[in-house]
């Protein structure tokens, strides 16, 4: 689905040298290049305070952790994510409530959390799927109205952009009070092992943020709350620092090969092609079509059949996994999702493709409507 290999022979003598002098500097932890990797990120993103972390499920649960919240409190997110997004809020002893999504542009709004919204609901967690932005100004005026916190898992959406009415500009992760993200190697931005950070523009809540990362001390050996450990390592950092110089010439390409997938596949009947949010951009982090439940399996044996990878993200609601059981009724289901969990698949789509591979996937998607 993406091509790491290509990507870093590109780079391969910035990166080389950059984690050669690492390893000579023994400054393994919290190296100075940690840092500088963070206040770079802060710059691009135009936020405050980035906070690195081990990866991006701790990001996640360290933004929860940072909200003082009691268990029992119910925390909104998409049944139709990553597992992570919900795993942390269980993990902490709150109960995800789980919504369902724009059966479009496969994210979360407004209207659909609304009515899940009670005395108990303290946070909202709106996931960029794919790699654009939920429709933010309705979700944080509505989290004004409830006074709910908004924490943002930007794991798939680093470097897109979203427009508010008044058109003011801001980047995905930067617009609730915490924002997540997660340098898993197949990400947008992506290191070589695991990574991840938090985002804010609130003072109070990045010394907590920090705080809980690193063992909730304020000062060493003094603990002020229990915290976890969960640290961005210094090589990590580094190749980090030399691949954010180049994220927005990836999101272009993504994008270049998703208008190339757009122009072929508009004109197939049977496929439908991702929705662009209307005020956002998209950072394609996944290139994801619906098509009929009846021929999706057909289609996608025939793609593998021909060496083409296709994944299914995701293939079941978070609520049917077993693993969230005890959340939700016998029978309960949201229509919307059960829906693209049948119909949805993802093509490969990354920074290096070659034309003729493009072409090639795309010929092969032609051929089997031709023939079916
Ligand atoms: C990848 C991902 C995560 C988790 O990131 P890790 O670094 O693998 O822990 C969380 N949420 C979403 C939406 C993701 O895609």
């Amino acid at each position: 689905m993406v091509d790491l290999k290509s990507q870093y022979i590109k780079i391969k003598d910035q990166i080389d040298t950059a984690v050669i002098q690492t390893i000579e500097s023994t400054s393994f932890i919290n190296g100075p290049v940690v840092k500088e990797f963070s206040d770079s990120l802060a710059e691009y993103l135009d936020v405050k305070h980035v906070i690195p972390c081990a990866n991006g499920t701790d990001a996640l649960q360290i933004a929860l952790m940072a909200l003082s919240l009691k268990p029992g409190d119910e925390v909104i997110c998409p049944s139709f994510t990553y597992v992570a997004t919900a795993e942390v809020i269980s993990l902490l002893g709150l109960t995800p409530v789980m919504t369902d999504v724009d059966p479009d542009t496969f994210n979360i709004t407004a209207e659909l959390i609304k009515p899940l919204i009670t005395s108990n609901t303290k946070a909202i967690v709106p996931v960029h799927l794919y790699g654009q932005s939920c429709d933010m100004e309705e979700i944080m005026d509505l989290a004004k109205e409830f006074d709910l916190y908004v924490i943002e898992d930007n794991a798939q959406a680093i470097g897109a952009k979203y427009t508010f009415s008044d058109g003011s500009v801001k980047n995905t992760g930067t617009i609730g009070h915490i924002g997540t993200t997660s340098f898993f190697p197949a990400k947008n931005l992506g290191c070589y092992g695991d990574g991840g950070a938090m985002f804010t523009n609130d003072d109070e809540i990045a010394k907590n943020l920090r705080m809980i990362a690193n063992h909730g001390q304020n000062m060493r050996y003094y603990h002020k709350v229990i915290g976890c450990n969960s640290r961005l390592d210094s090589i990590q950092a580094a190749i980090l620092k030399i691949k954010l110089n180049h994220l927005d010439g990836y999101s272009a390409s993504r994008n270049k090969m998703a208008e190339e997938y757009d122009q072929n596949f508009s004109k197939i009947p049977e496929l439908s092609i991702p929705k662009r949010q209307y005020n956002s951009t998209h950072v394609f982090h996944q290139y994801t079509l619906k098509i009929k439940s009846e021929l999706r399996s057909k289609l996608i044996d025939h793609l593998e059949a021909n060496n083409i990878p296709v994944m299914i993200y995701y293939p079941v609601p978070l609520y049917k996994q077993e693993a969230f059981g005890n959340y939700v009724v016998d029978g309960f289901n949201i229509k919307n999702v059960e829906e693209l969990c049948n119909t949805v698949f993802s093509l490969p789509i990354h920074s290096e493709i070659e034309n003729s591979s493009q072409d090639f996937i795309i010929q092969k998607v032609k051929d089997f409507f031709n023939n079916n």
